[in-house]
């Protein structure tokens, strides 16, 4: 299989000015052509570092992209360091100086002397056309006596080297328009197919221990990923197609989808808050909500998802005890005694916005998002989620859930809003499961 490394050059990476979203694009479009990219480097502008890296990239792989430094100034050192390490000249493209002109002639201004560099390249390289702006991309096909000259491993194999723009929308165009498919014209080595198997209720490691059988397959390989309070499975698999891939990655799916049970919620994009809509809409039950301390965020994720009109009734955001008493019913005894953060409230909550519009579910979250208001008996991080499903048709066997959430105190106030709504989500996505299964 053949192996790339990706080069990005720029100061401003190393910096943390900018953050490398060249190399993700490009690292997850060489896996969609079949070429391991197992290089990732990052370097500044500065001639002699490129000339190392190029060096050794070409050490490590057959193709070497590179991201940056095609630009008109004199920090932009890409292709003269290429013209340098292989000792060769930079020649003029007259058609290229052209082009350059006629791009500062469409809009009106005189083209600035430094832009002239833009049209040189390489001796021996062609020219990949950039649709997009001024900087021209080039192949650099690296033979074996190149190769031997400069003392790189193995000259024998032929090199690759492919230059983009540092701009994002240039690179991304001109990978699709040409690099793309001179890669795979080239080095035609099947495809990898992956597949996220999205998780809510366990840890990483938790979840890669429940697994641990597929841990160390190699294809597919199974690796588990974890964020925002989530974790994932990816199944990845290497294959001359597609169906063949997803031939090999189908019983290792099925395998972790049966052993995760409930825990697994979804492929991909799904999202808990799809899961949950979908589910509703299946079911024909309408949902309301009343939130305090995630101050709508619940709203915003259910509504997030397009169709959700056809089951959000209402959502309410009731801060102040005053809302929740007068919108919502939460009665001034409940407050009195136990606080808006507590089981209780929860529970009136999302009942009393379930009835005031009446709803078929009402959910709710009460709770200390920090970083100030916690006490002892109260800390940051307490969090209350009340759910209650009016029955019509069950007399007195109105259902209701409650979760107690104790979410560590040094998340940021964001990070407990947005885990106390994945959480309400999650109680809602098991409740409507439960409801399944009971039903039959
Ligand atoms: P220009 O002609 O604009 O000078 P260039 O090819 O010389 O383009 P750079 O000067 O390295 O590219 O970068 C131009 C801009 O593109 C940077 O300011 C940055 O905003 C963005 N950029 C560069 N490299 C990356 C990267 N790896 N990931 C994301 N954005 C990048
Ligand atoms: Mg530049």
């Amino acid at each position: 299989m053949a192996r790339a490394e990706i080069l990005s050059i720029g100061t401003e990476l190393l910096l943390g000015q900018i953050l490398n979203t060249n190399s993700q694009f490009l690292s997850q479009e060489l896996a969609k052509l079949g070429i391991d990219c197992l290089w990732n480097t990052t370097v500044g502008d500065n001639k002699q570092r490129i000339k190392e890296c190029v060096f050794q990239a070409l050490n490590h792989a057959e193709i070497v992209i590179t991201s940056g430094g095609l630009g008109p100034t004199t920090d932009d050192l890409t292709h003269e360091s290429l013209a340098e390490l292989f000792g060769v000249q930079m020649q003029l493209d007259q058609d290229t100086l052209q082009q350059i002109k006629a791009f500062f002639r469409k809009r009106g201004l005189p083209m600035p002397e430094s832009n002239r560099k833009q049209a040189m390249r390489p001796d021996g390289s062609n020219l990949l056309p950039n649709p997009m702006g001024t900087a021209p991309c080039i192949i650099l096909k690296v033979n074996g006596q190149l190769l031997q000259r400069i003392g790189v491993d193995n000259p024998d194999i032929a090199r690759y080297i492919i230059t983009f723009p540092g701009v994002p929308a240039e690179l991304k165009t001109m990978w699709s328009a040409t690099a793309a498919s001179f890669l795979s014209s080239v080095f035609d080595s099947g495809i990898i197919w992956s597949c996220d198997l999205k998780h809510y209720g366990i840890g990483e490691s938790a979840l890669a221990e429940m697994h641990l059988g597929l841990m160390h397959k190699t294809n597919p390989t199974v690796a588990p990923y974890a964020g925002n309070g989530e974790c994932r499975l990816r199944v990845t698999a290497k294959a001359e197609s597609v169906e063949k891939a997803q031939d090999l990655a189908r019983p290792i799916i099925e395998e972790i989808i049966s052993r995760s049970g409930n825990l697994f919620y979804g492929f991909n994009d799904s999202t808990l808050e799809s899961v949950v809509g979908n589910l509703l809409k299946s079911k024909q039950l309408s949902l309301a909500t009343a939130e305090s301390c995630s101050g709508g965020l619940l709203s915003k994720r259910l509504t997030d998802i397009a169709g959700s009109s056809a089951y959000t009734k209402l959502n309410l955001i009731t801060y102040s005890n005053e809302a929740k008493e007068k919108f919502i019913g939460v009665s001034r005894a409940t407050l009195e005694e136990f606080g808006a953060v507590s089981a209780q409230c929860a529970q009136e909550m999302a009942q009393g916005v379930a009835k005031t519009v009446g709803s078929d579910l009402g959910l709710s979250i009460t709770g200390i998002a920090g970083p100030d208001g916690g006490s002892e008996e109260k800390p940051v991080g307490l969090v209350y989620i009340g759910l209650y499903h009016h029955k019509p048709n069950q007399e007195g066997k109105d259902g209701s859930r409650l979760k107690t959430l104790q979410l560590a105190p040094n998340l940021t106030r964001s990070e407990i809003r947005y885990r106390s709504t994945s959480e309400a989500l999650n109680l809602l996505r098991l409740y409507l499961l439960d409801l399944e299964q009971n039903i039959g």
